[in-house]
């Protein structure tokens, strides 16, 4: 099978390079492991996100949806505070938005129709290894179909949207993957009803916003919701937290949710799971080399930093708009004889995460003058942030991320490439960096543990964590 352009996996990235292709008269091929609807984490947009999708024309199906409308993100801790949904105008003023909280097994498979009705071929099936030519240019995949059977797409560019299966980088036709600075944590999260929301009375349009509750470093839960009665609830804490506590998923999650905040102890007091609770452990990583001859990862693909602030589908979704002009170009032979064709691509998606990653370890490590910034000294800055605007290189670096470099005593180098894609959160050790594969997370985890905090892990705390890693598929 021959395609110009193949997609790996159908989640939102996936989809919306399908749709921005077919705007351009491209139609992918999009492969795609599971059958939709599935479970996905990840259901608080950003502003840009929910701009994209009013760009691709899908504000109708969002209304028709029915979605709770974001109007902003209240997060309680050292201190609380609210920063709301605003756009830019084409002065570069600050206007009042709204954006949207999805149940992403709904979302997805709306967005995957809508790549198949505008024009991509959708497959049912794995990408089962990558195909290099002699001289290193991928050049297509080997799929595997459900019914095991077996054949070779051929693509002038692979779009890897794979999300945290790397697909790319597991195949090491990337360059290595690197764990992040947040690389020790373990996220639980359910589909809950009974969560007290915010009345709609209460100021801010508060009912469907985004909740963010934080204890210390580390240690914080969300509430996003996702129709009228039911609320996506999470809690993320170190791994050797949960270890050390020997509990199942479920019962650790019910009794430490009310430990992380009193303000979020209070509203889940009479909570009800509409389904059981499922685990991540060791989510951050940073691919390098996410761009070469043939290929482009995007999205969860090559890099995660933490969940805190809701960036993943923003960044999947506005990597996907800024790689089709490359996609075009280079199918219409620009840049061919490159090392790496997709280099600027490549440095642009790293500065724009560099500046979320900065603003997240700045968060971590001084939060009360991170909601000083908030309240006064760059509110704009990072109301521009939050909102997913950390792409405008015209205004960005903004003047609040140059300051939480400073605090951070953080220098980014963009020159020399083999510098500036190396995580330097604020948890990065460079002896650490090893390839990281998933299913070495839990060796890594003990690792660290034994390394980082003296304790020996329990055997059967252990063999608990190593089951969560089978709970924690994404896909
Ligand atoms: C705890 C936690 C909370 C989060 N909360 C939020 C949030 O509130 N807001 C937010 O914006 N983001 C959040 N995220 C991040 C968000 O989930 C991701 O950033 C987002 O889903 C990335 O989209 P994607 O299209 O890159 O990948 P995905 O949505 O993961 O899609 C990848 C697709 O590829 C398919 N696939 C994988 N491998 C293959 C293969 N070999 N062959 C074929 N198909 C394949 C998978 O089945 C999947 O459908 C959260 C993440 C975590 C860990």
């Amino acid at each position: 099978m021959k395609t110009d352009v193949l997609i790996i996996g159908g989640g939102p990235g996936g989809s919306a390079a399908a749709m921005l292709l077919a705007k351009e008269g491209i139609k992918p091929i999009i492969l795609e492991q599971e059958e939709f609807p599935r479970f996905h984490i990840g259901e608080s947009m950003t502003g840009e996100a929910g701009a994209l999708l009013r760009r691709l024309g899908l504000e109708k199906q969002m209304l028709e949806s029915e979605y709770p409308v974001k109007h902003g993100v209240r997060v309680f801790g050292t201190s609380s505070w609210f920063i709301p949904v605003a756009r830019r105008d084409e002065n570069w003023n600050l206007q009042s938005a709204s954006t949207w909280q999805v149940r992403r097994s709904d979302f997805d498979a709306m967005m995957l129709r809508e790549a198949q009705a505008r024009g991509a071929t959708v497959i049912r099936g794995t990408a089962a290894k990558a195909v290099l030519t002699d001289d290193g240019v991928l050049r297509g995949v080997v799929m595997r179909r459900p019914d095991g059977s077996t054949e070779e797409i051929e693509a002038q560019v692979v779009l890897d949207c794979s999300g945290m299966a790397t697909f790319l980088a597991n195949q090491k036709v990337t360059g290595p993957k690197y764990v992040g600075s947040y690389d020790k944590q373990i996220a639980f999260f359910a589909h809950v009803k009974g969560v007290i929301r915010d009345s709609e009375t209460s100021g801010e349009m508060a009912k469907d916003n985004t909740l963010i509750f934080y204890k210390k470093k580390f240690h914080w839960g969300w509430s996003i919701p996702v129709d009228h009665e039911v609320v996506s609830l999470g809690l993320v804490v170190p791994t050797a937290e949960f270890v050390a506590h020997k509990q199942t998923p479920n019962a650790f999650f019910l009794s430490y949710l009310p430990e992380i905040n009193p303000e979020l102890a209070r509203r889940v007091q009479d909570i009800e799971f509409v389904e059981s609770v499922h685990v991540i452990p060791n989510y951050s990583y940073q691919v390098r080399g996410f761009c070469g001859k043939g290929f482009i990862c995007i999205g969860d693909a090559h890099r995660f930093v933490d969940p805190i602030f809701s960036f993943g589908l923003s960044a999947a979704l506005r990597e996907a708009e800024f790689a089709i002009p490359h996609v075009v170009a280079y199918l219409s032979g620009e840049g061919r004889d490159e090392a790496n064709p997709f280099d600027a691509h490549q440095c642009f998606c790293e500065k724009a995460t560099d500046n979320l990653e900065d603003m997240i370890d700045l968060f971590w490590e001084q939060p009360f003058a991170f909601s000083v910034f908030v309240h006064h000294r760059y509110r704009a800055e990072l109301t521009d942030a939050f909102a997913g605007r950390v792409y405008e290189t015209e205004h960005q670096p903004s003047n609040a991320i140059l300051q939480f470099r400073k605090m951070l005593k953080r220098e980014r180098d963009y020159e020399h490439p083999d510098d500036y894609s190396i995580p330097i959160g604020s948890r990065y050790h460079p002896e650490r960096a090893a390839l990281w594969a998933p299913d070495s997370v839990v060796e890594t985890t003990e690792e660290w543990m034994d390394q980082g905090t003296g304790q020996k892990p329990e055997e059967e705390a252990n063999k608990f964590a190593a089951s969560t890693q089978a709970l924690g598929s994404v896909g």
